[in-house]
């Protein structure tokens, strides 16, 4: 038997780790280390429900598993399952996902490049490098109808493309993993329970766009992610797929960490090409575009920690392969952090094209206590609140924005029929205020602005023309901002006011 326990940094929390040494003392105890191993492994997805245990091959899966009970569990091996704390596999919640990019989570030991290889890992960087051209590569990409998972959604493909045919002998490639949405913790997920995978999607692109230098831009909020980085990048190193001649080719490409000192603007690709080079995070006008001219004024690839880790599976199997799921324009999986009120609270990958009300109501097991649900916020402080009426919308790129909200990384959270939605602006609004880095006035004024003119709104002391001031201030800050985060800023307040606008209107002393 395998013991599968899961140590990501919700389960670590819930102190995982203790569980591990336990189970591991008891197999001692019990002379049985050549029958049962005890493995850390990364996130299972059902995060609320940590620490989460698994025991392979059987498939059984136990929810907030303590030391106490690690006897019990050992007694039932082979046997009869240990009823307690059982979970049912059989739910929406498992069935109903699809996972590609997840596929290695929970199963492997994130510390071990041995069994990411067992399960396939690496095999996209030997067909690469040893049976494709940059050119095919890149082709490859361009099939699979890949768009960048960290938010904005831009083709992949031709991202890769342009930075490959900019002028330059020397190129660069960054990972952002600098995950910064209230609620998001899908690529710290990715990064703690299988790092190898994005590293070897970056590989793949630096191969593919001619890049020798590589960084992983990580915020050091994520110290589990950054030890499980460092290790993995060792090991791949002491096998010969990074470094110095991959593979025996004459192909070079180092990876260095970067850590972020947790600054959301730095998530901006010309701010965090400033802080990766030493200088402060602060956003720079566009273009010059980092694909023509980002580090060290060279060509510069930025792709998020998601869209590296699909890129090994659309290697090997194909960009037919991961084409295949989805909608005609938004293709392959999605990872999506499913929080607030709903009753599985976790991590979860879905394919493109679904709905949101099977995400709500299947996956997620549907709103706690009675409640009913009034809105799914997605985008983080970039996006928007879709109400209850549109569960029905399909889940991609297109209808989220058509919707007021975005796709952004993945943030989803549910909000129930308790909330105001006054109130849930003006949260995104402080975020969005605080995390302003004030280089451009709009942004630096504009958001404590409308922070105040919101406080007003819950105070019940705002007038018709606050309403119209608010309107007209989010207008100004969204069209005049210097980069995304102010350009983005008003999207909470802008599309609360379209779906419920009567909560605002009965927050106004002169209402009649
Ligand atoms: Fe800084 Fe905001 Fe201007 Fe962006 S929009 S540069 S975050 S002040």
């Amino acid at each position: 038997h395998r013991i599968h326990i899961c140590t990501g940094t919700g389960c670590v929390s819930s102190h995982s780790e203790k569980i591990l040494e336990t189970f591991q003392a008891e197999i001692k105890a019990r002379g049985l280390e050549e029958k049962v191993k005890a493995r850390q492994v990364g996130c299972m997805g059902l995060c609320a429900a940590g620490p989460i245990v698994s025991i392979q091959p059987d498939g059984l899966l136990y929810r907030e598993m303590t030391p106490e009970l690690v006897p019990a569990i050992m007694d039932s091996l082979g046997g009869e399952p240990f009823k307690d704390q059982l979970i049912d596999t059989n739910i929406p919640f498992f069935y109903r996902q699809e996972k590609n990019t997840l596929e290695n989570a929970g199963l492997i030991d994130p510390e071990r490049i041995e069994e990411y290889i067992a399960v396939g890992g690496y095999a996209a960087v030997v067909k690469a490098l040893s049976e494709m051209t940059p050119a095919e590569v890149i082709q490859e990409v361009h099939t699979s109808g890949m768009r960048g998972r960290g938010g904005a959604g831009f083709k992949t493909g031709l991202k890769w493309s342009l930075v490959a045919k900019a002028a330059g002998d020397q190129k660069y490639l960054i990972c952002n993993a600098d995950e910064g949405d209230p609620g998001a913790f899908m690529d710290r997920s990715i990064l703690e329970s299988d790092p190898h995978r994005v590293l070897e999607g970056m590989v793949v692109a630096a191969y593919a766009v001619g890049a020798s230098q590589g960084y992983i831009y990580v915020r050091a909020e994520y110290p589990l992610a950054i030890k499980r980085l460092k290790i993995a990048i060792k090991q791949a190193e002491k096998l010969g797929l990074l470094g110095q001649n991959i593979c025996n080719t004459p192909f070079n490409f180092k990876i260095d960490l970067r850590l972020g000192a947790g600054a959301f603007v730095c998530g901006e690709e010309t701010a965090l090409m400033s802080s990766v080079s030493g200088n402060r995070g602060t956003p720079n006008p566009r273009p010059p575009f980092p694909a023509q001219s980002g580090i060290n004024n060279c060509p510069t690839l930025i792709n998020n920690v998601e869209t590296f880790a699909n890129i090994p599976g659309i290697i090997t199997d194909g960009g037919k392969w991961f084409a295949r799921i989805g909608t005609e324009t938004s293709k392959g999986t999605k990872v999506f952090a499913l929080t607030g009120k709903i009753k599985n609270t976790g991590l979860i990958e879905v394919p493109m094209g679904i709905t949101l009300r099977e995400i709500i109501y299947d996956i997620g097991g549907g709103i706690p206590d009675g409640h009913n649900l009034k809105a799914v916020q997605t985008g983080g402080p970039s996006g928007g609140c879709i109400p209850a009426e549109y569960l029905d919308a399909t889940v991609d790129y297109e209808s989220l924005k058509q919707l007021g909200s975005m796709m952004g990384s993945g943030g989803m959270i549910v909000i129930d029929d308790t909330s105001n939605m006054v109130d849930m602006a003006r949260f995104f609004m402080k975020f969005s205020m605080e995390e302003s880095c004030g280089k451009c006035i709009p942004c630096r004024v504009g958001t404590t602005m409308l922070y105040n003119l919101l406080g007003k709104f819950q105070a019940g002391q705002a007038t018709r023309w606050d309403l119209k001031r608010l309107e007209e201030l989010c207008d100004l800050v969204k069209n005049t901002s210097l980069c995304g985060l102010g350009q983005a800023a008003p999207n909470p307040i802008i599309s609360t006011l379209r779906f419920f606008r009567q909560e605002y209107l009965d927050k106004l002393i002169d209402s009649e």
